[in-house]
């Protein structure tokens, strides 16, 4: 069977993206779960550029890695000196790591128009650098930049580089579109003349997605036979991204029939996605194919119905394979047919059960009318589920009361909020706190967090992700209501609650005690 390399770049091109930058911490986090998750390479960062990448390299030896070869990425040394003279590669070298990938130009453009010296030159830039760095290091990568556009307006040139790395003795010469604007045919074309060039290397292919075409073009450069895919989590990299490395394993894995990170680590797959998601600070993308939470979502009536007999008739995939779940959207819950489908996908038998079932569909009815919708708050309804089945939901605290306070002292000054909360916790416990906040929500969020949190440690993992108001016309046009939708998380899983009142503190507590109440409800659960 044939093995493709992965060659994870999320800690260097990823860092370049405008909103992401991680902590030493959260580099060597990831450094951690990639290599659980099966990547070959993870390039570290560029320690000749950025003094907070030579940390990294230092740490990371503490690492304990089974499968993950870290690299050091540079690029080649300046015109005019020697490569030993060149502190760029003296930082790679000081980097310590067994891989160490450098870039260098092979479009003639990018020769005479940015570096400003001869084509032959250059040449000899690629072949000192690579050289210098082959005798010191087990691995060299040589990225040829802007390859394909070199290889399209003068493919003597930019084949002549790629030989020229390849000679000085490269183990892997990487194709680069760093513009991201090829085609994956043209990217066929442009392999097979640089396999054709120097036919005993190997090749890998790095894309950006400038024209959405990264994945697309990485697959078509390894159907032409390139050995190593570069690319990031979730794609997330500088201006549309790199090519995405999640979709990418899963195509491989389950389309493809090759092997990269081994049947067995696959499921691991949408975890490392969302951690990577969680620590760049960013939201996950909910559409993204494989991993994302509609990826096998299906909204009732046909679909839905059809997906239950058979899950083939309208997934592509089975979910389970990369550690996703199939989801059953509930817009018309008083469909019995979706009800169910949607219990059973929590593990819930309601069938077996018709009264339970009958009080849900009464429930869900009144509670429609009211206003509520579970479709985007799956924990709110299988709090609503169980308090069917078991007769009350699961409950862990006990409301005594709350106040909050909005206050503005001064039209040019920001309005502060305060909350106090009084609760009743395990054994008739009472808790009393106060926290402030940057609005009444936020205050209140806080002080229900603090004082849960004596009680229960866990409520700590808990993030506020997403909060959504939304105000509901009233028939009569008198009173309005208004819809709260809270997005929370923790490290492994994301859930939605819902609550509805015309007051939109209360409605937000309702939808905070849901969060609350499902995250512990969890973990019990998962502790059996
Ligand atoms: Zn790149």
């Amino acid at each position: 069977m044939r093995r493709i390399q992965l060659y994870d770049t999320t800690l260097r091109d990823r860092a370049q993206s405008e909103d992401v930058s991680f902590t030493l911490d959260d580099k060597l986090r990831i450094t951690e779960r990639l290599d659980d998750l099966g990547i070959h390479y993870v390039e570290g960062g560029w320690p000749g550029s950025n003094p907070r990448d030579e940390e990294f390299f230092r740490a990371v030896r503490g690492l304990r890695l089974r499968q993950t070869k870290i690299a050091a990425f540079g690029s080649t040394r300046r015109a005019g000196i020697r490569a030993e003279a060149d502190r760029n590669l003296e930082a790679l070298l000081r980097a310590a790591t067994p891989v160490v990938t450098i870039v260098g130009k092979t479009w003639d453009l990018h020769v005479r128009d940015d570096l400003r010296i001869p084509l032959e030159e250059n040449l000899d830039v690629i072949r000192d650098s690579v050289a210098f760095l082959a005798s010191r290091v087990a691995e060299v990568i040589f990225d040829a930049e802007h390859f394909f556009d070199g290889w399209l307006r003068n493919p003597d040139y930019a084949l002549a580089c790629v030989a020229a790395a390849a000679e000085a003795g490269a183990t892997l010469v990487c194709l680069c579109d760093t513009r991201g604007g090829a085609l994956p045919a043209q990217v066929g074309r442009a392999v097979d003349a640089a396999q054709g060039a120097v036919p005993a290397t190997r090749f890998g292919i790095h894309c950006h997605n400038d024209a959405e075409l990264a994945v697309a073009n990485s697959l078509e450069a390894l159907e032409r036979g390139c050995v190593q895919v570069q690319g990031t989590m979730n794609g997330l990299g500088e201006r549309c991204g790199n090519a995405n490395l999640v979709s990418l394993i899963a195509t491989l894995e389950l389309k493809q029939g090759w092997t990269c990170v081994g049947a067995e680590h696959l499921a691991k797959l949408a975890d490392v996605s969302r951690l990577v998601y969680e620590l760049a600070n960013l939201e996950p993308n909910k559409r993204q194919p494989y991993v994302g939470q509609s990826a096998f979502a299906h909204k009732g009536g046909l679909h839905a119905s059809a997906v239950q007999k058979n899950a083939e008739t309208y997934e592509h995939i089975d979910p389970a394979l990369v550690g996703n779940v199939q989801r059953i959207l509930v817009s018309d819950l008083s469909g019995r047919s979706n009800l169910l489908a949607k219990a059973a996908e929590f593990g819930i038998d309601l069938e077996s059960d018709p009264a339970a079932l009958q009080r849900l569909l009464r429930e869900l009815k009144d509670l429609e009318s009211q206003g509520y919708v579970f479709e985007g708050a799956d924990a709110s309804f299988e709090l609503l589920m169980r308090k069917a089945l078991d007769g009350d939901r699961p409950r862990f605290f006990r409301l005594i009361g709350f106040r909050v306070i909005d206050e503005k002292r001064h039209e040019r000054e920001a309005p502060i909020a305060e909350a106090t909360i009084m609760l009743e916790g395990p054994d008739g416990a009472i808790e009393h706190t106060a926290a402030q906040g940057n609005g009444p929500v936020n205050a209140l969020d806080s002080a229900l967090r603090k004082a849960l949190g004596k009680f229960f440690p866990e409520i700590h993992e808990v993030r506020l992700h997403d909060y959504k108001v939304r105000v509901l016309g009233s028939p009569e046009g008198t009173e309005a209501v208004v819809r709260v939708l809270i997005e929370s998380g923790d490290e492994h899983e994301r859930w939605s609650t819902v609550g509805v009142s015309h007051n939109v503190i209360e409605a937000s507590w309702q939808a905070l005690v849901d969060s609350m109440d499902y995250k512990l409800h969890k973990t019990r659960r998962a502790a059996g």
